[in-house]
């Protein structure tokens, strides 16, 4: 059965709202029907199900974590066709699972959220949707860290007269060969999309702001041979996981607390790069890791090639022929393209939590969740790949399960106890977040001296989470509902004892 598309305004009741069919989102729904609740619905705003595995379509679009290891741990595909799943093979394997799962009927397309207030006295969370009203018990947020494209503030940007896109919104009916085509950015979506668009092209200008680390891909295609094995021997595909899940995890460590990577990286450059005056272009001044690390073996090599220019001035205006820079120069352009990346974690609004604030308004001084899942303030309300849930080093979705079997597990909690509601108490929360940034501040993306979308929290810390996967699975591997205040229509439960059985980040390690 298909996902529905929304349609005439109408209120409806339903026990659990889910904002994204993401991949994040179906997950949820996923496990919600996997525990026998069934009362649930998937709000998407687009027209398909699928998040930034819909939206990403440019050319070159894959992971960038081993296929493997990005998959659903309870839906492994034996079917991957190589170490580094492209965007099509993802996508079409979050509908499958999601289809195999009969998730499908409980999507409503098109339905956009927006507004909600959180109702105290009926203990119920009012969504206001471009499809109409919807009553829900609890509400889960599932939007996607890196879901609303970040365009340049640069003057001029309406002006120009060629064509423009960002590479989350790829203009497939573009035609590019023979054009004049400018990039900005080199982060990882440019860095696929580039080596791809470059031989149809005449001439190739790519502005970099700052050279990112780079590390080697090595994808290959998996055979057949292996896929039979992984659907004859299940135990064997999970032993790949497990070694995926290890390297990444190495990964993270080598980044943190080695430069060794970075010596690698330089060698590379050096082979890939034979031009002096391009390789210290794309030499980074920073730690590696700090941003988010380039996987590729093919990006570096493209920008020697005759027709591509790597401008590094500073971008000052748009005109309508092209792109101004720094120098005086003028770079005409017949398309230009925004790989400049995604305002990260953002937050549906306006979303009024007990007491009629914003999420904003509350994270004015800084966003402060309790593991990225729960906010004091908004009861019944969780979110997926919340504050300090993203990584840099390994896949999203182990954290983003964590938080998802936290979920399931706090919903019929609540059922057993009889309550309506619970809401993280304001102390846990306060000494929870009070660890994470000291834990933060000792973190490469915090000392190592640059700038990206991980750090982009009003109080200047991190969106990442400060450690390994291990730790904060372990830490939401129970509900603990002694720190949370739980509710019934009638009356409220304080919690038993606030915060003293966890300590917050007690096994971290970074
Ligand atoms: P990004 O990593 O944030 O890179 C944006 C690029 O645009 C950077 O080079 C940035 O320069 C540049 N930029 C932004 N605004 C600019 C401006 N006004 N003028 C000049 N340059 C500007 O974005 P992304 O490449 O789309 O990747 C975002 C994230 O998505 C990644 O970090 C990764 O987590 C995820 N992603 C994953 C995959 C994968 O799994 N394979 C693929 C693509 C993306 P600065 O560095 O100077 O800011």
């Amino acid at each position: 059965m298909c996902p529905t598309t929304a349609g005439l305004s109408t209120t409806r009741e339903t026990r659990v709202a889910i904002i994204g069919a993401g991949f994040s989102g179906l997950g949820m729904a996923i496990r919600l029907r996997q525990a026998g609740i069934d009362d649930f619905l998937v709000l998407e705003r687009a027209a398909d199900i699928g998040g930034t595995w819909r939206d990403n379509s440019y050319p070159g679009c894959a992971v960038d974590v081993k296929a493997h290891l990005y998959s659903l741990s309870f839906a492994p595909n034996a079917d991957w066709t190589e170490t580094y799943a492209s965007q099509r093979e993802i996508w079409d394997y979050i509908k499958r699972v999601c289809a195999e799962h009969g998730v499908l009927p409980h999507v409503r397309l098109g339905a956009e959220v927006r507004s909600g207030l959180w109702d105290d006295a009926a203990q119920r969370w009012r969504l206001e949707t471009s499809t109409g009203v919807i009553e829900a018990q609890f509400l889960v947020s599932a939007i996607g860290p890196l879901s609303e494209p970040a365009l340049p503030e640069t003057p001029g940007l309406e002006s120009f007269e060629g064509r423009l896109f960002h590479s989350a919104q790829w203009d497939h009916n573009h035609e590019l060969s023979g054009k004049r085509v400018g990039v900005i950015g080199t982060g990882s979506s440019a860095a696929q999309f580039i080596p791809k668009i470059q031989p149809t092209v005449e001439k190739l200008t790519v502005f970099q702001r700052t050279p990112h680390w780079t590390f080697p891909r090595m994808n290959r295609r998996i055979t057949k041979l292996e896929q039979m094995l992984y659907r004859r021997f299940p135990a064997l595909q999970r032993a790949v996981r497990a070694r995926q899940y290890l390297y990444h995890e190495f990964l993270g460590f080598m980044v943190q607390h080695s430069r060794l990577l970075e010596a690698v990286a330089m060698l590379r450059l050096r082979l890939h790069v034979r031009d002096p005056e391009l390789r210290t272009k794309l030499t980074p001044d920073y730690r590696m890791g700090c941003k988010r690390i380039v996987v590729s073996d093919d990006f570096h090599p493209v920008l020697m090639q005759p027709n591509v220019d790597v401008v590094t001035e500073k971008i000052v205006e748009i005109s309508p022929r092209g792109v101004l820079t720094a120098d005086g120069a003028e770079h005409a352009l017949d398309t230009l393209i925004l790989g400049t990346g995604f305002r990260a974690m953002p937050v549906v609004d306006p979303l009024r939590g007990r007491d009629g604030d914003t999420l904003t308004e509350r994270w004015r001084e800084g966003r402060c969740a309790y593991y990225g899942t729960t906010v004091a303030g908004f009861p019944n309300y969780f979110m997926l790949v919340g504050p300090n849930t993203a990584t840099g080093h390994t896949s999203v979705l182990l954290y983003a399960e964590a938080q998802i079997g936290y979920i399931v597990q706090a919903l019929q909690y609540l059922e057993r106890h009889q309550k309506t509601s619970l809401e993280v108490a304001e102390s846990a929360q306060r000494f929870f977040n009070d660890h994470l940034r000291r834990k933060l501040k000792r973190t490469v993306w915090l000392t190592g001296g640059c700038n990206s979308w991980y750090l982009n929290d009003p109080n200047g810390t991190s969106v990442l989470w400060p450690g390994y996967t291990w730790s904060f699975r372990k830490a939401l591997r129970r509900f603990d509902a002694e720190n949370y205040v739980l509710r019934d229509a009638a009356r409220c439960v304080q919690p038993g004892h606030a915060h003293s059985t966890r300590r917050p980040l007690a096994s971290q390690s970074s």
